[in-house]
């Protein structure tokens, strides 16, 4: 496997390869949430209490960086990088959109983009907190090549899956796919376990009042 298959390349015959953007039946981007993908596999149970704050224009903002893809129908990918705290509570800041190959079925990392990727964010104190990408259909499990090709090798670490190509914008994230990393094995969390994994928190609170229509006048 080279370099540049460090995060992508080809599928298992169980990854998404066979997935057809045909399945893709809508014209346009849509912002309701997608029916939650339920599966229920056992897995390990959770031995630490991490969490990630991921504050929502973060959620806005990679479903923008998809868009494009979703109407090219390749899979594409991104991290998001933050800062870690104390206790196991960790926040995301910072999208990252490294430099992809990207086919219908697959992608990878060029692999200069990495170094460009670990200087930039490490110079600011921000480290990677997840990895997030698409695949074909709805179907946002782990293939064998995302087990074994991951972001990381760190208990703990998250991979979400976001379903057709990134078309939706779910800002709760049911339908994502959020996979942690326990005993070396990637594990789908339910959703209660999600939600306790990560945690969606608001960029803008806005109580002001509404203003007034009418000219501008200065009272002082
Ligand atoms: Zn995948």
């Amino acid at each position: 496997m080279s370099a540049s298959s460090w995060w992508g390349g080809r599928k298992r015959r169980n990854g998404h390869r066979g997935e057809k953007a045909t399945k893709l039946a809508s014209p346009a981007p849509m912002r309701a949430a997608a029916p939650a993908v339920t599966s229920s596999p056992p897995s390990p149970p959770c031995m630490h209490t991490a969490v990630l704050v991921v504050p929502r224009y973060l959620v806005h903002a990679t479903f923008d960086a998809f868009l494009p893809y979703w109407r090219a129908r390749v899979e594409t990918a991104c991290f998001w990088f933050g800062v870690r705290g104390s206790e196991g509570r960790h926040t995301a800041t910072t999208l990252v959109l490294p430099r992809l190959y990207q086919t219908s079925g697959n992608y990878s990392v060029v692999p200069d983009t990495l170094g460009d990727v670990a200087r930039a964010l490490r110079a600011q104190g921000l480290t990677n907190l997840a990895q997030v990408h698409t695949h074909p259909s709805g179907w946002v499990g782990h293939s064998l090549y995302d087990d074994a090709h991951a972001y990381s090798t760190q208990e703990g670490a998250l991979s979400l899956v976001w379903p057709h190509y990134g078309r939706t914008l779910d800002v709760e994230l049911s339908s994502v796919g959020i996979h942690e990393l326990r005993n070396g094995a990637w594990v789908r969390l339910n959703s209660q376990e999600a939600a306790q994994r990560i945690s969606l928190v608001d960029s803008v609170a806005d109580f002001r009042w509404a203003p007034n229509a009418g000219g501008i006048a200065d009272e002082e």
